[in-house]
């Protein structure tokens, strides 16, 4: 327990134990407030088990679920009826402590100035300077302004593409005034959960906290984006700040649609039902592998498009090799049940593939969409379309690898940014948003037809970040993004198959191919997938160094003639 005193009245705490509130009626906390919503997280006791255990040590207890970066006006006022009529000291806890910090400080900012409000939250561990405008307008009373924060260039959504995009505009123009808005405090490495579901990484070496690999120099502000107003050039976040800017760059990613096959979300991570697509799937995949000695295993395939189109697949070959390797693929019936038509959406890569497909005794099932699943039966129904006819078919599994439905974000869908199909309607070269000049987009949310990959983004921030700058100084966009994106398909342990293509299928090999020879599988990509491309994408693509990312400048107008 890490009771971390901000006023003699309140603490904040990271998530407590039930077994930590009689402690924290030893040390004379009167009220425990719980902000975090149940089921949040692993390890984590439902509100109900924490009220109990306040209960038996006589301390009230309050439940007040706050969203991450999603405090509205209700909670607000909620808190503050907690403050004015509970019995103190006060008690708050999260999962870091940081929304009970914040939700505190937004309490005090028409009476505390906010220099007095984060010296004090910064005494008990809580950074909160990326508050400090509306900490500063709500003190001088300005309502209106309070809600408004204001900066040159806004980055919607961390991820991938994001810190790249940050990276090359402070690359090339440091001390830019940027905020990034991103609700989650972590960030992820996806491209490693393959090797996660291998048990090649641990799944620690895909995860940072947020606020280590965001430079110092960016305001981050802690929320989720709820709306665009670009008629007005402002975004609205879930707890109606709002963030005003010059030029805003969107690279919300896309939606994972756990919810769109009926029992996959209770499923997943038990009775054989994984997914690589998720952080705690991933090592389960491995633990089902390792486990499996014979039986059914089946690997899904939604209908495009879906982030790393290859993923899918490369979790079955790397299943199927450690099977082999331990001699089990002959009790192993391998099925890959794909909703599309072909193996690969690039032909030049599938006779490579083939040969694997054949080594490890496939059945490939095409036209084939898992469209329910029932975990504690073992059952598996798709939805199967031959000769224009579709009937439903149950299957039996052992082992399940599902790749879920992908979609745009909810909010992009009910976005003015979105086109008919619910993604970021960009401009294939620029990137620019084809209707609110100021707005771009990046990355998997948007619109441009290139394969949804980390690879992808990498290429594409360069481009964001120099017509964004030249948009700053008056100029038309001059760099064009040429649809590049790479998938490598892991295709046995120690050997890949690098896909790299851009628009239209036009291969794109970043390598000799004396070195690497992407129709065939080499160590080589093994090598880079494995150790080289981490650290690009940490140390490479963040800070600004464009490896293998130079993007096409044409020093005039991108389309002019
Ligand atoms: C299993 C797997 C394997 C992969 N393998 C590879 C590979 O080998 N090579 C490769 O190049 N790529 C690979 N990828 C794909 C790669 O990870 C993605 O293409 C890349 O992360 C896309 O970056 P992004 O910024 O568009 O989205 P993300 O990295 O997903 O980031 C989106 C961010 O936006 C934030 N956000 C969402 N909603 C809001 C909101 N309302 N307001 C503010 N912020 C918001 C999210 O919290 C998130 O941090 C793989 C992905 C998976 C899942």
């Amino acid at each position: 327990m890490e009771i971390r005193p901000i006023s003699p009245h309140y603490a904040a705490s990271p998530q407590l134990q039930p077994a930590d509130i009689a402690r924290a009626a030893e040390a004379g906390y009167k009220t425990v407030v719980c902000n975090r919503p149940d089921d949040e997280g692993e390890g984590q006791p439902k509100a109900a088990a924490m009220a109990a255990a306040a209960r038996a040590a006589g301390v009230d207890f309050r439940f007040l679920p706050i969203k991450p970066g999603s405090i509205s006006r209700d909670a607000m006022a909620a808190f503050n009826d907690i403050l004015a009529t509970a019995k103190g000291p006060i008690l708050g806890y999260c999962r870091t402590g940081n929304r009970s910090a914040t939700l505190w400080a937004l309490s005090k900012a028409p009476l505390l100035s906010p220099d007095a409000i984060c010296a004090a939250t910064r005494a008990a561990g809580f950074d909160l300077a990326a508050m400090r405008p509306r900490l500063e307008a709500a003190f001088a009373g300005d309502a209106d302004r309070a809600a408004v924060i204001r900066h040159d260039v806004v980055v919607v959504g961390g991820g991938a593409g994001g810190l790249a995009v940050i990276g090359s505009l402070l690359k090339r123009k440091p001390g830019l005034d940027v905020a990034l808005i991103e609700p989650r405090e972590e960030h992820f490495y996806q491209p490693g959960w393959t090797l996660v579901g291998a048990g090649v990484f641990k799944p620690a070496a895909t995860r940072r906290r947020l606020m280590d690999v965001v430079p110092d120099e960016v305001q981050l502000i802690r929320g989720a984006v709820a709306a665009f107003r670009p008629e007005d050039d402002e975004v609205v976040l879930e707890d109606g700040q709002r963030v005003a800017y010059t030029a805003l760059i969107v690279a919300p990613g896309l939606k994972l649609d756990w919810g769109a096959v009926p029992g996959l979300a209770e499923t997943l991570g038990k009775n054989g039902v994984t997914s690589n697509y998720s952080y705690r799937g991933a090592p389960y995949t491995w633990e089902l592998v390792k486990g499996l000695k014979s039986g059914k295993a089946i690997f899904t395939q939604p209908p495009m498009p879906i982030k790393c189109a290859g993923a899918p697949q490369k979790a079955m070959y790397l299943s199927a090799d450690h099977w082999r390797r331990s001699g089990r693929l002959k009790s192993i019936d391998i099925e890959f049940c794909n909703a599309g038509g072909v193996l690969f959406g690039v032909p030049d890569y599938v006779p490579g593939l083939m040969k694997y497909v054949e080594k490890y005794g496939i059945d490939l099932s095409f036209g084939e969409n898992l469209v329910a699943i029932d975990g504690p039966a073992r059952k598996a129904t798709f939805e199967v379309t031959k000769d224009g006819r579709t009937e439903r078919v149950v299957k039996d599994f052992d082992m399940i690898h599902v790749c879920p439905p992908q979609t745009g974000p909810d909010f992009i869908k009910a976005s003015p940014l979105a086109d008919a199909a619910g993604w970021i309607e960009v401009n294939p070269d620029t990137l620019q948003h084809a209707r609110f000049p100021k707005i771009w987009g990046m990355g998997d949310g948007t619109s441009t037809p290139n394969a949804k990959t980390a690879a992808a983004v990498r290429k594409q921030a360069p481009v964001v970040a120099i017509n964004v700058l030249n948009q700053l100084k008056g100029r038309a966009a001059v760099a064009a993004y040429d649809g590049y994106g790479s998938c490598p398909l892991t295709v046995e342990k120690g050997r890949i198959i690098l896909a790299e293509f851009g628009y239209g299928g036009k291969l794109m090999p970043s390598f000799p191919e004396w070195m690497i020879d992407g129709k065939q599988p080499t160590r080589a990509a093994w090598l880079l997938k494995e150790r080289l491309l981490p650290p690009m994408y940490w140390q490479g693509m963040f800070k600004g160094r464009e490896w293998l990312a130079q993007p096409n400048v044409t020093f005039k107008p991108v389309g002019a003639p």
